[in-house]
């Protein structure tokens, strides 16, 4: 069967990689999480006292960073490595998640981490989500997804998922963090965060994961001309 790209895109936690992780497992596809890649290189620069705000800084090291992923046995993730070393815990707190939108804005790390992200997708049979996916990774991804929800439904939603995993934060803590961040990530300069006619919007504010599941697998069907 033809092998296709799809990119998924939309505001922070929307349930991305929750849709983008049963689609590739479903098609037998790669699932890459690109806002892992943001997330390792501002977990690298806060670990190195690096101000995330100097681009000349931030520029020298970057080459200093390699970043890969491995499956988790125990959870059968994705989990992301910088330098051989598994930080996918590290990635997931607030102290990384307070300074990804400033760190993302800046044109030399989008460059680098752009090129690994279309590398990754030049034989196909990649489901990757993001901000700049449809746009600039892969601008001739067979499906574009935009996903999208009510703040309060996702800020209550990753409220609850960070709880579970012991991250001490509060509701308007993680709300005003995801307001935050969308406003970053739509009105920055290079690759915002931008609403084409050629994405297939997926408002899942109202929907269950296997609903929402079914919905894409139909857009995935006629993606691939099945
Ligand atoms: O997807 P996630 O919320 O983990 O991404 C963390 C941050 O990384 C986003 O808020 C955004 O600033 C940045 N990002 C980006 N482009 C991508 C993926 C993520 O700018 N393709």
């Amino acid at each position: 069967m033809k092998k296709i790209n799809i990119a998924i895109d939309g505001y922070s936690s929307c349930g991305k990689g929750t849709l983008a992780k049963q689609l590739a497992k479903q098609l037998g596809y790669k699932f890459i999480d690109s806002g892992a890649m943001y997330r390792a290189v501002t977990w690298y620069l806060l670990e190195h006292n690096i101000p995330v705000e100097d681009e000349s800084e931030v520029a020298v090291v970057l080459p200093k960073i390699d970043i890969d992923f491995e499956i988790n046995p125990s959870s059968g993730r994705s989990d992301v490595l910088v330098n051989g070393l598994n930080i996918e815990p590290q990635i997931r707190t607030m102290r990384v998640a307070e300074a990804v939108s400033q760190v993302a804005k800046l044109s030399s790390v989008r460059r680098y981490l752009v090129e690994l992200q279309k590398q990754m997708g030049i034989a196909k049979g990649v489901v990757m989500d993001g901000r700049d996916i449809g746009t600039v990774v892969f601008p001739d991804a067979e499906l574009k997804i935009f996903m999208t929800a009510t703040p309060e439904i996702r800020a209550q939603r990753r409220f609850e998922e960070l709880n579970c995993s012991g991250v001490d934060t509060s509701y308007t803590e993680v709300l005003k963090n995801l307001q935050s961040r969308d406003f970053i990530d739509s009105s920055r300069e290079d690759s915002p965060l931008t609403l084409t006619t050629a994405y297939t919007v997926l408002d899942n504010s109202g929907l269950s994961q296997d609903e929402q599941f079914a919905l894409a697998m139909k857009w995935v069907e006629t993606a691939i001309g099945a």
